[in-house]
């Protein structure tokens, strides 16, 4: 079967009220893009509240598919055959030969569900009911029809030109990207920060990266995998710029002014604190990070308190409740995983402490945080002008 178009059928957007058609311009633009990157020529257009890809060349069908899957606020994408020639005789025949080259193995059950848009048509859709019914029976008699929970819902809309379809792939679901403002993630090489890059563009929202970098503690290929999975989560929020920011003379700083159970806490406020800088000047209006609750010492309750007490953005942890398994099985979903446990050293990792401390008291890390005062500002300031931006896409 080579179907020409494709109805998009998206979820929440539906619930949007007057504000719809700003969300279905941002879906139309997304789309866009993403088909940007797939070899043919195809429109994205809105028509009668619907939104419609339309192939222009010839294509690959599962490529499309795939592009398709990646955008958010795509509840289903329904391939559909589409004919101008509205003769009822000839739709019949077409409508049988769907059936036959869709479902190879026909035993199905079925319910012909048919909409007459177009009022002029001289059949009503009741009657095209009954009547696609029985020839699809008649050319097919292992299958049934089930009106109530049928295998096949096969759909024949009689509108400017004639559509059928019948077969619904599943979408990402989500927003799409760009109808909720920017926020920027805090992307290491593990696996859980690029999951929580992913739920959050899910929910329509813009990605800006930024990573620290320890050369030479951590190396160029440790970068180059951060380059790679911001790539990956581009797939589906679109370019990422990446911010590579040295930390390295930071880290030793801290390393060698303050009590190292309290390094890890130490830095990671200082992570945050810059990675606000950053975003500030990219009119981000969050942080996002790949926290979960007890992952980790620096992911207790009383480690989150403390370095979140440095942010005065809202700090986004989408993945704050999942367990690791459950975050696992999203990275592998989104294709994240294997470029994830790549084993490549992290800079939280190479200075990390025999016994970190799991539960900070912020008094004595602001005392410990003194210790820095004399380097600190302008070290922060050196790594905010040195930053390297790297286009992901
Ligand atoms: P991940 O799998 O995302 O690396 P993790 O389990 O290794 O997380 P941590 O090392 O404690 O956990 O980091 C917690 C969060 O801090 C990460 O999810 C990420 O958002 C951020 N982070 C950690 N290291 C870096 C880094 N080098 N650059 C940017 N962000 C980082
Ligand atoms: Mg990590």
């Amino acid at each position: 079967m080579v179907y020409q178009s494709f109805l998009i059928k998206y979820a929440e957007i539906g619930t949007k009220g007057k504000n719809r058609y700003l969300f279905e311009d941002a879906l139309i633009k997304q789309i866009k893009n993403a088909l940007k990157k797939v070899e043919g020529s195809f429109i994205a257009s809105k028509e009668s509240g619907r939104i419609y890809v339309q192939a222009l060349s010839e294509y690959d069908y599962d490529e499309v598919i795939d592009a398709l899957k990646k955008v958010f606020g795509i509840a289903w994408i329904c391939p559909m055959l589409q004919l101008e020639d509205k003769d009822y005789e000839n739709l019949k025949k077409v409508v049988v030969d769907y059936i036959d080259q869709v479902y190879p193995d026909k035993h199905f059950t079925f319910k012909v569900d048919s909409r007459r848009a177009d009022k002029n048509y001289p059949v009503r859709s009741e009657q095209m009911n009954c009547d696609f019914g029985e020839v699809i029976l008649n050319a097919f008699p292992e299958t049934s029809v089930d009106v109530h929970h049928p295998d096949v819902l096969v759909h024949v809309e009689i509108r400017k030109v004639v559509n059928i379809y019948s077969l619904m792939i599943p979408g990402p679901g989500g927003m799409p990207v760009g109808t909720n403002g920017k926020a920027t993630l805090l992307l290491s090489g593990g696996i859980d920060s690029p999951v929580a890059g992913y739920m959050i563009a899910k929910r329509g929202v813009k990605i800006d990266a930024v990573y620290f970098h320890a050369p030479p503690y951590t190396s160029d290929r440790a970068k180059q995998k951060v380059v790679d999975l911001a790539k990956l989560v581009a797939r589906y929020s679109g370019p990422i710029p990446l911010h590579v920011v040295n930390f390295t003379d930071i880290q030793l700083y801290i390393y060698e002014q303050c009590p190292h159970e309290e390094l890890t806490i130490i830095m990671r406020r200082y992570m945050m604190k810059i990675a606000e800088e950053i975003a500030k000047k990219s009119d981000s209006l969050a942080l996002i990070t790949g926290e979960s609750i007890g992952q980790v010492a620096s992911q207790t309750v009383q480690s989150l308190a403390a370095t979140n007490e440095v942010c005065t953005m809202p700090v986004f942890r989408p993945l704050i409740g999942f367990d690791k398994q459950e975050i696992i099985d999203i990275s592998e979903k989104i294709g994240t995983f294997e470029t994830s446990i790549q084993p490549f050293e992290d800079c939280c990792t190479i200075f990390v402490a025999k016994h970190p401390v799991t539960k900070p008291n912020l008094n004595i890390i602001h005392k410990s945080e003194t210790k820095l005062e004399e380097k600190i500002d302008e070290m922060v300031r050196t790594a905010l002008e040195t930053e390297e931006v790297i286009w992901c896409d």
